[in-house]
């Protein structure tokens, strides 16, 4: 069965990558678009979501591309009509938030999936196998990008909920928590505000070893030039750099797994899957890290940032 599906928050991610995948996969129709300012050509649009459940009563499941700062109104909105619902990354701007949806999905017998996109990247399931069967001595994630280039205008990754220099470190974390065999915890952390603006630049982390071996992230948005999105995982047998995000592993300089960008095209299979199977799927692991990293982290104020 073809599902009718809604997208709500035509941006960047819902051009980019949301809009293809749907295109591409068989189990989905886009039926219609909720945004404000925006539209895709040959769908039916509405200004909100309100709207758009109020005259779609076909329409049965509903994907978030928004910012986090708007997620959850919707996401709750489309719970209570009886829609399935897929999250962006971050599934919310608070844990609370994201733990009230869960309940709320259950109670209406509907499935809530929150994604992590980075955790399909071609390589991640590879790098959890191959760590999986080592004795690791360190990992060391460094998670940097120009904000200038990536995130041209968006203002509200600087507005408080937006998560700042965690909107890309979370994607980080998400594969972080998918590859390491057992869980850490934050010991340490270090964020760097600009002095104009209410979320960080920067941000150094210190995990919980696990079994003696260090893990520790640093994440900047002031980098110049190509971007970093490395993993280096060091063992006792070979030292693996899980790199372009996770689509790429090298061990000891050698390829060992690589691939192409399919991960939308994941996320939308397994919401199927999810559908069909009437279940959910909340993973708040990447999430808790960056809440723990607000609480826990040390603050500095940093040269104010323009774009
Ligand atoms: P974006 O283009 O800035 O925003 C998406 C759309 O959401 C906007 O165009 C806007 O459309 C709507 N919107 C609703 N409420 C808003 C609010 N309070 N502030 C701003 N826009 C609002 O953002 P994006 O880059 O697509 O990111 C959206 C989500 O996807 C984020 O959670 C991000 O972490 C995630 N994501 C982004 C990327 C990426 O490469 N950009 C990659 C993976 C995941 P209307 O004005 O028409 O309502």
């Amino acid at each position: 069965m073809t599902h009718r599906i809604a997208l709500v928050g035509i941006g960047k991610i819902a051009r980019d990558q949301h809009i293809p995948a749907i295109a591409g996969n068989a189990d989905f129709s886009l039926a219609a678009t909720a945004s404000r300012n925006a539209e895709v050509g040959g769908v039916t649009a509405y200004r909100t979501l309100e709207r758009l459940l109020d005259c779609e009563p076909e329409i049965s499941c509903v994907s978030l591309a928004t910012p986090p700062q708007a997620r959850y109104d919707d996401a709750r909105r489309a719970l209570e009509a009886g829609r399935h619902v897929m999250l962006e990354k971050p599934p919310g701007a608070t844990l609370s938030e994201v733990h009230d949806l869960q309940r709320l999905a259950e109670r209406m017998q509907v499935t809530l999936y929150a994604t992590w996109h980075s955790r399909h990247a071609a390589a991640v399931a590879d790098a959890r196998d191959w760590l999986s069967q080592r004795k690791l001595l360190r990992l060391q994630i460094d998670w940097k990008e120009d904000v200038r280039y990536w995130h041209p205008g968006q203002e509200w990754i600087w507005e408080a909920g937006g998560l700042g220099v965690f909107d890309p470190g979370i994607n980080a974390l998400s594969v972080m928590t998918a590859i390491l065999p057992a869980p850490v915890h934050l010991v340490k952390a270090l964020l760097s505000f600009p002095a104009n603006r209410d979320t960080p630049i920067a941000a150094d982390l210190v995990f919980s070893p696990m079994d003696g071996a260090p893990v520790a992230a640093a994440f900047d948005w002031r980098e110049q030039g190509p971007p970093k999105w490395n993993i280096q995982i060091e063992t006792s047998d070979g030292t693996a750099v899980l790199s372009q995000g996770g689509a790429r592993l090298t061990v000891d300089g050698v390829e060992l797994s690589a691939g192409p960008d399919e991960e939308y095209a994941h996320l939308y299979a397994q919401f199927a899957e999810l559908i069909a199977a009437g279940e959910s799927s909340v993973d708040l692991a990447p999430m808790r890290h960056v809440a723990d990293a607000f609480t826990l982290g040390r603050r500095a104020t940093v040269s104010e940032f323009e774009w």
